[in-house]
This record gives C-alpha cells, sequence and structure tokens, in this order.
C-alpha cells in the first residue's frame, strides 16, 4: 500500500503522537473545558464521539449534529484538529460538512463489510486521514479488508487503531489486547501508523499508564486517550476516563525508546539466532520423518493413529523438562500441541496411502 503521513500540518512527528479528548461530546461547556484544558497541555488532535455506538438500547446514544458545531468551535478557539467516530455514510457527509479533521471508524463497524463499504463510498475522492480501529472480533482479515476498503476508496493516510477485543470471559481488560494481531498487521502493511486505544482495551483508569507503556515498547506511533474535565460525571465510560492533568502526568512518565537506532551492534546475536533457527528447523523435520515412520508402522499392524496414552506421557514429561530448562509450561504446552497436531495429521495422510 501507497500511504501518505497521517500527520497533518503542524504536528510533530515524534512518538507518540497523542489524540485526546471525551468518549462522548456530551454538551457544550463540557466540550469546551475539555479542550481547552488538553491545549495548554498541548495535545494537538481532540476526539469526541458524536454519535455513540452502545451495547443496549436506552443509553447515551450521542448528541448527534449539534456537537460537530461544538468540535468546529473547538478547532476555531484552540487551533487542535478535531476527529470523530463515523458509522454510515450519513456521518461521514456530516462530519465532512463541518470540518472534521480526522475521522475514525469504532470496532463495531470495521467489523461489517456492508458498512466499512457504505463509508468508503462516502469517501470517494476525498483527502482526509482515516484511523480504522480492530473489528470487536480477533479477526485479522477482517480488520485488513476494512482498511483495503477505505485505501481502494483513494484515501492514503490511513492508520490503524487497536482497541482490544471483546472476549467472552473478561479478566482485568474490558477488552483483551492481542498484541501479535497488530504486530502481523504491521509485518503485512510496514508502513501503516499503529495507534494504540487503552482506553477501551484498559476499561478503567488504573491500567492506562501500563498500557500506554506496553504500546510505547512496541513501537506503536499514537496513542487515542479518553479525557474528560469531570471524569466521574462522564455520560459514557467514566471508568475509563481521566483528567488532562492526570493524563499529562501519564504521558510525560513514559519511557519512549529510539526506533530509529541502528541494528548493528545486534547483527551478531541475529546470526545467531538464524542459527538456532535453522537447527530447530532440521530437528523438527526430523521429528516429522520419524513420525511418519511410525505411522507406516502403524497402518502395517492396523493400529489407530492416536494414542492418547502416549501422548499425555510426552505432554508431561516435555513440560517438566521445559521447566527445569527455564521455559515457561503454557508456552511449552502450546508448541508441543500444534507439533502433535502435525504429527496425527502426517499420519494420517501415511494412512490414506
Ligand atoms: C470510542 O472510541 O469511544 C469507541 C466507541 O470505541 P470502540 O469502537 O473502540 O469501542
Ligand atoms: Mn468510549
Amino acid at each position: 500500500m501507497e500511504l501518505e503521513s497521517i500527520l497533518l500540518p503542524g504536528i510533530e512527528s515524534k512518538r507518540p503522537f497523542v489524540i485526546a479528548g471525551p468518549c462522548s461530546a456530551e454538551t457544550e461547556e463540557q466540550v469546551m473545558q475539555t479542550a481547552k484544558e488538553l491545549a495548554k497541555k498541548d495535545v494537538k488532535i481532540f476526539r469526541a464521539g458524536i454519535w455513540k455506538p452502545r451495547t443496549k438500547p436506552g443509553g447515551f446514544e450521542g448528541v448527534g449534529t449539534q456537537g460537530l458545531a461544538w468540535l468546529q468551535n473547538v478547532k476555531k478557539e484552540t487551533g487542535m484538529y478535531v476527529t470523530t467516530e463515523v458509522a454510515t455514510h450519513k456521518h461521514v457527509f456530516e462530519a465532512l460538512k463541518y470540518g472534521i479533521d480526522i475521522l475514525w471508524i469504532g470496532a463495531r463497524t470495521s467489523v461489517n463489510p456492508f458498512a466499512m463499504q457504505e463509508i468508503a463510498d462516502a469517501l470517494q475522492g476525498v483527502d482526509i486521514p482515516v484511523l480504522i480501529k480492530n473489528p470487536v472480533n480477533p479477526d485479522l482479515d477482517l480488520w485488513i479488508g476494512a482498511i483495503e476498503r477505505i485505501y481502494n476508496a483513494g484515501i492514503k493516510k490511513i492508520a490503524a487503531i487497536h482497541r482490544g477485543f471483546s472476549s467472552y470471559d473478561k479478566k482485568i481488560y474490558r477488552n483483551l489486547p492481542q498484541w501479535h494481531i497488530p504486530i502481523e498487521l504491521k509485518r503485512r502493511i510496514p508502513n501503516l501508523p499503529l495507534i494504540c486505544d487503552p482506553s477501551h482495551i484498559g476499561g478503567n483508569r488504573e491500567l492506562i499508564a501500563p498500557l500506554c507503556q506496553q504500546a510505547m515498547d512496541l513501537s506503536y506511533d499514537g496513542l487515542i486517550i479518553e479525557s474528560h474535565c469531570s471524569p466521574d460525571k462522564a455520560w459514557s465510560d467514566k471508568e475509563q476516563q481521566l483528567t488532562p492533568d492526570i493524563l499529562l502526568y501519564i504521558l510525560n512518565l513514559l519511557v519512549v525508546r529510539d526506533t530509529k537506532q541502528t541494528t548493528e551492534n545486534l547483527t551478531e546475536l541475529r546470526h545467531q539466532i538464524d542459527e538456532i533457527d535453522n537447527q530447530m528447523l532440521e530437528v523438527l523435520a526430523m521429528r516429522m520423518r520419524v513420525s511418519q515412520e511410525i505411522g507406516q508402522y502403524k497402518k502395517e499392524h492396523n493400529m489407530p493413529v492416536l494414542q492418547t496414552v502416549r501422548y499425555d506421557e510426552i505432554l508431561l514429561k516435555r513440560i517438566a523438562m521445559a521447566q527445569s530448562m527455564g521455559m515457561d509450561a503454557d508456552f511449552m504446552k502450546k508448541i508441543l500441541e500444534a507439533i502433535h497436531e502435525e504429527s496425527i495429521r502426517q499420519q494420517v495422510e501415511v494412512l490414506k496411502k
């Protein structure tokens, strides 16, 4: 993909660039007060949801179009860029009419190819940065599909936002961060900027700082963080919103490592890794060959492929051994399961021959 920088004029390219503002625009006063406080803290991009996708009906569904005029005032009075969420073609037209600078697409929209296509069609011929959140479910292809639809509409300023994924079993996170998914996204589209949304991942204030730090350690380009002048009184997502003061405090504590450093000093260690990986592959191929021979024996002696007692024994012994070598049991279990699954598949192939 040939992408252009999403950093609009006047925004420094230093990491992280920060988008902050309330979950929802509630009143003109709340929007303006929050915006002024954030502008004083040197935030350059102001977010506020105008149309709010809510899980259940009856909740606060956003102030609608009137809020766009408030965002226009924010621009005029503070000089910040403004961004809001769009989910339909009507939202896109309205946002553009009111001079919104950047659009974002929410997780409940990026999950739906019809909605994504509708938005893409509405954006045809428009030059505006579009930030695309991951879909609610951990499906990388769906996320990439959403990005491609916007790109195919002619939008070149695109970034992806990692906001975590829904999971039935909610533990400490509101939306489970599955860091490997955006890492793979970045591998497939290397020049795509990544933004982390710690507010919707964490779901509460205490988790914002560590999540921001983790995003920096993983070389994210930007952060989108919910901030409200009186978080406890917020009409949506109040547990996760920060005052502008706390937001600045958290940003100042971040340790941001230099991503542009040369990796020359790592060359030697990387050679070692290459060598070890080669050996690992050879050993694995050898194991598969032996496993095929076992498959052949089972075939000739009319034995079933899956021998669960043997498998249990392998798992137990290897995991214990891995632990004694300082490796994590869950990690080793995953590897052994993957190897076993492939062995079984190969033995079944032998049976078919
Ligand atoms: C939001 O940013 O306020 C929002 C609704 O986010 P998400 O789409 O990530 O749930
Ligand atoms: Mn929110």
